[in-house]
Order: C-alpha cells, then structure tokens, then sequence
C-alpha cells in the first residue's frame, strides 16, 4: 500500500501537479504545464534529479497530463514504483451541496458543471481536469476536494446576505467563502503548534496571497469568512478590490455608460494593489513604498487597514481569539505587513514580537511574545498536502 495522491490542480490554461505524501507532504515530484492551448506552451518538471523545462506547443488539458506522465518516467520518480492511491483535485466551488471531498463519478462531474455560472473562471477548468484525468488515470479513485468545502459549516447569519429571499432561494446567492483548503490547513497546523486539538482553538487565520481571504474559526469549524459568492469580496487583493459598495456597479454604468462586463473585469483583473498602484505584486509595490512612491503607501495603508478591520470584527465573531495566524505569499514573508496590521490591538491581547517577526524563516512559528495573552502565528500554507490528506482519507475510509 502506498499514501501517495497525485494532486491536480487545473486553471484555464494550466495544469499543475505534484505526487504528494500524504503522511509527510513531501512532494516526490511535481511539476506546472502553462499555456495550453496557445501556440507555445511551457513544461517544467522537478523530480529526484531536479528540475527539467520543456517548451513546446501543448494544444489541450490531456495533453499536458500526458507530459506530465511522461515526464515522471523519463525524470522520475516513477508512478509505478510509487503506486498511487488516489488522484486529489482541487475544485473551486463546490456550492451548498459540498461540505466535504467528494469521490468523482459521472454525477458529481454534472454538479460541479452545474456549478459553473457561480464560478465561470474556474470550475469549467476543473471538470475538464476531472475528465482527463478519468480517462488516463481510469483504474484509480478520483476525489474532489473544494476550495469552498471548510466554509460550509457557516451557520446562516454569517453566510446569508440580505437580499430579497429569492434570490438565495432560487438563484444560490449567499457567502460561500474560498481558500477552504488553506484555511482548514492552516487552522490545524496552528492548533498543532499550540499544542492543542484543534476542537480546542478559537483562530482568525489570515491567507494573503495573490487572492486574499480572512476567516473566523472556532474549534476547527469555520464561522465567518471574507470572500463570498465569489473571491471578490473582502480583503484587498493583488488584482481585486475586495470590499466595495455596492451601489458603485450601478452608479458606473449610469454615470459612464460602462457595461456589466467591462466592471466586472475592472474589479477583478485591474483593482486592488494593480488599480491603486499599478502594480499586482506585493513585492513590487513594497519596493516603490521603500522609494517614496505616495500611491504605494497608500495602497500599503489601505491594505493593512482593511485586514485590521476583519481581525476585529472576527475577534467580535468569536468573543474568545486563541490565535491569529498568517499565511500565503504576504502573510508568510512580509514582516512590516504583518506588524502593520496588527499595530495597536494590545487591549485586544494581540501583539507582535519585533525581532520575532523580523527573523526569516519557513517553518511555522510563533512570532507574539510568550505571555501574549493570543498567539500570533506565521503558518506557511499546503493546499497539495491538505487535499492528499483529504483524498487519502476519503478513498481509505470506503
Ligand atoms: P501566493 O498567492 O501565496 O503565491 O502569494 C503571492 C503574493 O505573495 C505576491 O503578491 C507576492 O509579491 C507576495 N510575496 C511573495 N514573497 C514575498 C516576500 N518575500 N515579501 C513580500 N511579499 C511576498
């Protein structure tokens, strides 16, 4: 018997992989195929004896599939020593109907597509990875782990908007919350590092990545999170705005005769750090703030204002905060973002260790002083190693 799962996580134009241990999270390969489908595709695999880079033209989804496999017998290590158990998908938005991974059958594969006006970027993408990798992998069980699947235990008032109740009861308009994955990871990783179960841990977890998303989590479960129909709400992120008023659609396409389309593209491909600053990456608009560039501040203040103002309406969501926990891209490596949001919340028991903070590492730690009444957590996130615990779970539990 192996605890090996080869996790597939497809986009709309590329495929990665990486052939998990679900036991450790070692990954004994893995590997990003990008561009499928444009005339020049790239290919890079990282196995026992390093990374190879192919380019070449990859016309569909199968066949980046197929050169990953290839790739695992020519660079290694190979899929028949290594005997899979399963194969994990991460599936963006499995609605109400998934609170929990999934075995991927013909049924499954109608709901996810049914799905895909709640999630047009993504889940069409996904269920063309769960067809191919049906079709070349047709003897191993296929699971569905869902980026929205940890949110499902919100309890009504927290994931119902207050709209007119048809469209909630007709159309599934409601919170569904994203970054499932990380944030159940997450949460449990805290917990371990605490010491404690996780039944026994009251945190807000922080994921700051390209996508940004903030979550309540008592006892394991999660109460309260900040995306909601879609990623597009809450926290200010690379491309997208995050909060915004509502009423600002309407007034634009009254006021300058935007389409419907052309500011749903704005809010999520040109706003956030890309519209304040023009820039997406944090790295970069950290480095013009450093050079005294005054959009890259401000971008900067709101982005840590905005996470300041979640960390205490989520404190008020929980009564009880044991941890706050960062983690992704930002919340793993940038210090001053980390001591900026958190600045000021001594009466809330939350501070933040200077030098602590200040060390570099890639190992989950503690960066709060030891008598800081809450543990503040630097937690680095595993969305592969999570869904291989998960899928593995899943097929041994049959
Ligand atoms: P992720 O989506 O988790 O890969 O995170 C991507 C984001 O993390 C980008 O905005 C990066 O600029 C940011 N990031 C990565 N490394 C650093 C770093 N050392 N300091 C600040 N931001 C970083």
């Amino acid at each position: 018997m192996t605890d090996h799962v080869l996790v597939i996580n497809t986009g709309s134009s590329s495929l990665k992989y990486s052939l998990v241990d679900a036991r450790t999270g070692e990954a004994a390969g893995s590997g990003l195929a990008e561009r499928i489908g444009e005339s020049q595709g790239h290919h890079v695999h990282r196995g026992p004896d390093g990374e190879t880079g192919t380019t070449a033209k990859i016309p569909t989804h199968e066949d980046a599939l197929r050169a990953a496999i290839e790739a695992f017998e020519s660079h290694g290590p190979s899929l028949d020593d290594v005997e899979i158990a399963a194969v994990g998908h991460r599936v963006v938005h499995g609605g109400s109907r998934f609170g929990a991974p999934a075995l991927i059958d013909d049924d499954l594969i109608a709901a996810v597509t049914d799905l895909v006006p709640l999630a047009p970027l993504h889940n069409p993408a996904n269920v063309e990875g769960m067809k191919v990798a049906r079709r070349l992998f047709p003897d191993l069980p296929q699971v569905a782990v869902f980026d929205t699947a940890f949110h499902q235990t919100l309890p009504p008032h927290a994931y119902t908007y207050a709209v007119p109740r048809s469209w909630s009861e007709e159309h599934g308009i409601r919170r569904y919350g994203f970054h499932g994955t990380s944030h159940a990871f997450v949460s449990q990783e805290a917990a371990r590092l605490l010491d404690r179960e996780p039944d026994d841990v009251n945190a807000i977890v922080l994921h700051l990545g390209n996508g940004c998303s903030a979550s309540a989590v008592r006892g394991g479960r999660s109460v309260e999170t900040s995306m909601g129909l879609t990623p597009l709400e809450g926290l200010v992120m690379g491309t997208r705005s995050g909060d915004v008023d509502p009423a600002v659609p309407a007034y634009l396409m009254r006021e300058l005769d935007l389409s419907m389309d052309d500011i749903d593209q704005a809010l999520n491909k040109s706003s956030g750090l890309q519209g304040l600053t023009g820039e997406n990456d944090f790295r970069e608009v950290s480095r013009l703030r450093a050079g005294g560039d005054e959009r890259a501040a401000l971008a900067f203040d709101v982005y840590c204002h905005r996470i300041r103002k979640y960390v205490g309406a989520y404190y008020a969501v929980l009564g009880t905060v044991d941890a706050v926990v960062f983690t992704a891209g930002v919340g793993e490596n940038s210090a001053e973002v980390r001591a900026a949001a958190l600045s000021g919340l001594q009466r809330l028991g939350i501070t933040v260790d200077e030098n602590l903070n200040a060390a570099q590492s890639k190992e989950a730690r503690r960066i709060s002083p030891d008598d800081g009444e809450v543990a503040v957590l630097v937690v680095p996130t595993n969305e592969e190693w999570q869904i291989a615990r998960e899928s593995l779970n899943l097929v041994r539990s049959r």
